[in-house]
């Protein structure tokens, strides 16, 4: 098995291979400046996009937990999940059945994609995963892929074909589901469809309100004649979605994960980093990533930080804007 923790590091592994060490030291250096045209808008003054953790081999799904101080990551193709914190990173789970993306319900507990058993989990307090949705119409899901907790508790996810086309996400196997949809879980367990019409659903996001839902529509990255866009819907009573129209395009890669600030912006893991656009569309720039960017999370201790998985790769930036839920 490779190095979990930082290929680059001698002194690190051989820490690793007497046993000794699982927490580990970030990589202290910084990248390249941010950009800096429209995103003076997000930025703080000076920002600096910093590498937490370079070890990983597909990072995806990060979310901030206050009580662990640090931030939740699925390394997809490793099949664990990593806790990443300022001074260092462990593994959370493991093996993590191909998790992918991650949040957190009201009361805290962590909720999960997975790809390898093509479900949607949550964690318990005492460590125990409870399966909130694994089958749709008495079909079992594709591959869930990311995940978002609505005001009223209702557990809403994709589920693409991702992680049953590719056998480093997951196992491969037929669908056999007649779309793939944007599901919505009840507080009281119903599942419903919610959208069909698109090819590979991605990353979702509510508006601060959670009156207008995003959803990313990925297929470009499979098929040259595919989708690379960011839907919007307005929500309506019992998660009812009308008005679907294109927020924006995506020209350079696919939207993967999505995000949205306090006030309203939003900002998605693209092909060279994550895109930031205002509400009403207006593109702000890209903070850019050494590769695409999959996925990105706000966190920190006020919600002024932006994590950005790329690749191997886990990154933060320090914004003058809060993630939306945080004080
Ligand atoms: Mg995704």
């Amino acid at each position: 098995m490779a190095d979990p923790i930082h290929p680059q590091s001698l002194h690190r592994r051989a820490l690793l291979g007497a046993g000794l060490l699982t927490l580990l030291p970030r990589p202290l250096r910084a990248e390249a400046p941010a950009a800096s045209d429209g995103l003076a808008e997000v930025l703080a003054p000076g920002a600096r996009v910093e590498t937490l953790y370079e070890g990983g081999r597909w990072c995806e799904g990060p979310v901030w937990v206050k009580r662990l101080g640090g931030l939740v990551v699925s390394d997809v193709r490793s099949n664990r999940m990593l806790l990443v914190t300022e001074s260092g990173t462990r593994t959370f789970r493991e093996p993590s059945a191909n998790a992918n993306g991650n949040a957190l319900d009201g009361e805290g507990r962590l909720i999960t994609c997975e790809h390898r058993n093509r479900r949607v989990v949550r964690e318990e307090p005492d460590g125990r995963l409870t399966v909130l949705a694994e089958s749709f119409e008495g079909q079992p899901l594709n591959s869930p892929n990311d995940v978002v907790v609505a005001r009223d508790g209702a557990v809403w996810f994709t589920d693409p074909t991702y992680g049953i086309d590719n056998p480093e996400e997951g196992i491969t196997r037929s669908s056999e589901q007649r779309a793939r949809f944007v599901f919505r879980l009840d507080p009281g367990g119903r599942l419903d469809a919610v959208a069909d019409g698109f090819v590979q659903p991605n990353g979702l996001a509510f508006s601060p309100d959670g009156r207008v839902l995003y959803v990313g529509e990925s297929s470009g990255s499979q098929n040259p004649g595919g989708r690379s866009e960011i839907r919007a819907f307005d929500v309506g009573d019992g998660g009812r979605l009308t008005r679907e129209r294109v927020f924006s395009t995506v020209v350079d890669g696919v939207p993967d994960g999505l995000r949205i600030d306090a006030q309203g912006r939003v900002f998605a893991g693209t092909g060279s980093g994550a895109r930031v656009w205002r509400p009403d569309g207006t593109p702000l720039g890209t903070i850019p990533t050494p590769g695409p960017c999959a996925n990105i999370a706000f966190g920190g201790p006020d919600g002024r930080r932006l994590f950005l998985c790329a690749g191997p790769s886990v990154l933060a930036v320090n914004l003058k804007v809060r993630g939306a839920g945080f004080s």
